[in-house]
């Protein structure tokens, strides 16, 4: 699906300021609005038209008609007693939900946001992908989510990643709208720093990234050591060799300096045991990276389940073992439907 064509069919957040002060023009009034308009929206995180009130009457109704807000409704919040992480579903204007998360560390807070309603790419413990793509999100509604968690919780928010529902890489140029957007200086002025985008290796998607001058932290959810055992609880692994792939990080790399995350998701007796750890750790031998280690979050349809405590300290030793920086993801919001999709996917099978 492509909604990037054709300004008229955007929604408010999705405009850039250039575009806004167009828009803003053809409505007949002073160029000046729009800065009103984007410091609203993007810095103030407003959302919806009646909250724009330095703004004549005239401007909001005939913009409302041509960009309506993206702003999503809030259908199920849930919040982890463990940790005080907030899982969201929201809902947007035709219906598509998505999941966002937020999850407070001692140096902030950190969105995880959603880039698709659901999800192509097919990976076997992924519970985004259980029934497909519906559709890519518009930077607007990625910025929504965000906005959104900021209203909720009335804080500011000091890290983004893009994690949640969907593959990033398969909604590039939407993508990119949102992470100018979200550091443009007039808006939330993130850090580029400060943003996260982690893909299951679309290579021309990083190629692309690579290129752009945009350097986000970049993260491959690697998942295995070789391409064998990849192609077996991720099918994109047969369309990218791991080879390409490593290729395209360490081009990414060359390009923005910045180190490189890889994702592993431990599966008991899958990806798991000592001799994958080695192959891991020629496998990245060279790369300025970290390793994140992530015990499976079980999802119960593909009856997967993750290594003991016990496993995952051996797996972490024996990397470290070889050099290589690993940690273990502190598993947030257990209690709350912690795996990516879980929370949608029960919303949708209960009605
Ligand atoms: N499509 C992108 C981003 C979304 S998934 C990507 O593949 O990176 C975010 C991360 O969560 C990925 O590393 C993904 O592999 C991982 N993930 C998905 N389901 C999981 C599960 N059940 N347990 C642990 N990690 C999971």
């Amino acid at each position: 699906m492509d909604n990037t064509e054709g300004v008229k069919e955007r929604d408010l957040e999705s405009l850039t300021f250039e575009e806004l002060t167009e828009a803003v023009v053809k409505c007949g009034e002073k160029p000046y609005r729009a800065a009103q308009i984007f410091s609203h929206v993007h810095a103030h995180a407003a959302a919806s038209y009646e909250e724009l009130n330095n703004l004549p009457k005239s401007l909001r109704t005939s913009l409302s008609e041509l960009y309506p807000f993206a702003a999503p409704k809030t259908e199920a919040l849930q919040v982890s007693r463990l940790d005080g992480t907030r899982k969201y579903l929201f809902r947007f204007a035709d219906g598509a939900s998505v999941e966002s998360v937020r999850m407070s560390y001692h140096h902030g807070h950190t969105v995880c946001i959603s880039s698709q309603v659901g999800c192509r790419m097919g990976c076997l413990f992924c519970a985004s992908t259980l029934n497909g793509l519906v559709r890519n999100l518009t930077a607007g509604e990625m910025l929504a989510q965000i906005y959104a968690v900021i209203r909720d919780g009335g804080e500011r928010i000091s890290n983004v990643v893009v994690m949640g529902c969907g593959e990033p890489m398969d909604n590039y140029d939407e993508l990119v709208r949102f992470i100018r957007l979200l550091t443009d200086m007039r808006g939330q002025a993130l850090s580029i720093r400060s943003i996260t985008v982690s893909t299951c290796g679309v290579v021309p998607g990083i190629r692309k990234l690579a290129a752009e001058d945009l350097p986000v932290n970049l993260a491959l959810s690697l998942h295995a050591p070789n391409d064998e055992i990849r192609k077996t609880i991720m099918p994109s692994a047969r369309k990218w060799a791991l080879h390409e792939i490593l290729a395209a990080m360490r081009e990414y790399y060359e390009s923005n300096r910045r180190r490189l995350t890889f994702e592993y998701s431990l599966i008991k007796g899958v990806n798991d045991s000592e001799e994958c750890a080695d192959e891991l750790a020629r496998l990245l031998n060279g790369y300025n990276a970290l390793v994140n280690l992530i015990p499976v979050n079980p999802v119960t349809e593909r009856g997967l389940k993750e290594p003991s405590r016990e496993q995952v300290i051996r797996f972490q030793k024996k990397l470290e073992k070889h050099g290589i920086h690993v940690t273990i993801r502190r598993e947030m919001g257990r209690d709350i439907d912690g795996a990516c999709g879980q929370l949608r996917q029960r919303s949708e099978l209960n009605g």
